[in-house]
């Protein structure tokens, strides 16, 4: 008997599962000369081509690779206006400030809803395109009540993964009274906030908020109902892994400039590290010591950062060649990175690996396997890429 309203995907070269091994540990896995088979929108079965079952449909993989689909577990996509001149000056020598920020706040206030969301709407197609099937999508650029709450409500548009950072940085009315600003994040823009949400985040760093309004921000969070992520460790070693690990924060983001107790930490609690190279080329800052993180046994996800000031890349092939060539990430631990990782990060079991049970999210490489993501940079390779079993982008032929 076939699966119910069932797709055969067959004759693939490498398919990526992530299956978890007996341990429950997650590391890289894939199958060669494999088929998959889809039913429901989830994972029915996965093996060897020679063995696959019988299906409804039939496509034929052609000897290449399919993967998950990319989740990319941190994303600033509700804004308007863009910043190429800053990106220009800083390549012609000027450092990196947080409060670049500052100029896409004043736009996005500006802008009307309609702009703020085909903009979105435009990023996220251009995300799904190239293979990201999970996005997570964070507030920032607002900043007051009403921009804040419009940001989420616009966001909550095109994924369940919505992030309240009313603490991204301190708007220019409050300029000098980063109290008053943080007691208006845990207090009135929260309440107006929360139900928009899944989870709070905070830009822990000198330039925006310290550990104690990093702390009091999360905890008012957490009193909401909100789950805790923070940005920490981007620009210099500062609080914010351990300020992430003890609001038991889903993920630590950046983690540029770790110190050997930050590590301890991360190594220690359910805390992933969540690494966005595309920050770092953005800025040509150094990049995040992801061996060091790796060898220690800490969870490693990769994202893109999106966002219009330090990293306007949505491509989360990109990102991946950038942790192979730059941070020495093997091109499994990049692959697992930008899918289960980022599942983790996520908090999501369902996504990032193609277990049985899985939502069926996957995409089709024009290639053989994974590692032509890293081996040929810069190329679009994802060919077609299924969300819930569901072709939502490209074509399989
Ligand atoms: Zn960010």
């Amino acid at each position: 008997m076939p699966y119910p309203d069932s797709t055969l995907i067959t004759n693939i070269a490498e398919l990526v599962t992530n299956e978890p091994d007996p341990s429950g540990r997650g590391s890289f896995a894939a199958i060669v000369d494999a088929a998959l088979v889809v039913s429901g929108g989830k994972v029915a079965w996965t093996g060897a081509a020679a063995r696959a079952p019988a299906a409804d449909q039939l496509v034929d993989a052609g000897g290449r690779a399919v993967l998950p689909g990319f989740v990319d577990s941190h994303a600033h996509l509700v804004f308007a206006g863009e910043r190429s001149a800053e990106f220009a000056a800083r390549m012609a020598g000027r450092p990196y400030q947080a409060g670049g920020i500052l100029t896409t706040v004043a736009a996005t206030r500006a802008a009307t809803d309609s702009t703020l969301r085909a903009n979105l709407r435009r990023l996220a197609g251009e995300m799904l395109r190239q293979g990201t099937t999970t996005l997570e999508c964070k507030s920032g650029y607002g900043l007051t009540v009403a921009d804040e709450q419009r940001g989420l409500m616009l966001a909550a548009e095109v994924t369940p993964e919505v992030t309240y950072l009313g603490a991204h940085v301190v708007p220019p009315e409050f300029a000098g009274d980063v109290t008053g600003y943080v007691d208006l994040v845990c207090g009135p823009m929260l309440d107006a906030c929360a139900p928009h949400a899944r989870w709070v985040d905070v830009f822990c760093e000198d330039g925006a908020f310290g550990a104690d309004e990093a702390a009091a921000v999360l905890a008012a969070g957490r009193a909401a109902g909100l789950v805790p992520r923070v940005h920490a460790n981007q620009l210099a070693p500062g609080p914010g892994v351990r300020v992430a690990a003890e609001a038991g924060a889903a993920s630590a983001d950046h983690c540029t400039f770790l110190t050997d107790a930050d590590i301890d930490v991360l190594t220690s609690t359910p805390v992933v590290a969540t690494l966005l190279p595309g920050a770092e080329f953005g800025t040509r800052q150094p990049f995040p010591d992801a061996r060091r993180l790796l060898d220690a046994g800490a969870t490693v996800a990769l994202a893109t950062d999106c966002n219009p000031g330090s990293s306007f890349t949505s491509s989360m092939p990109f990102c991946i060649a950038l942790a192979v060539r730059d941070m020495r990430m093997t091109t499994q631990e990049a692959v697992w990175a930008a899918t289960a990782g980022g599942a983790a990060a996520l908090r999501r079991a369902d996504v990032g690996h193609l277990g049985v049970g899985a939502r069926a999210d996957l995409i089709l490489l024009d290639a053989p396997s994974h590692a032509y993501l890293a081996y040929r940079p810069g190329v679009p390779q994802v060919t077609a890429v299924w969300q819930a079993g569901r072709l939502a982008a490209g074509s399989p032929l």
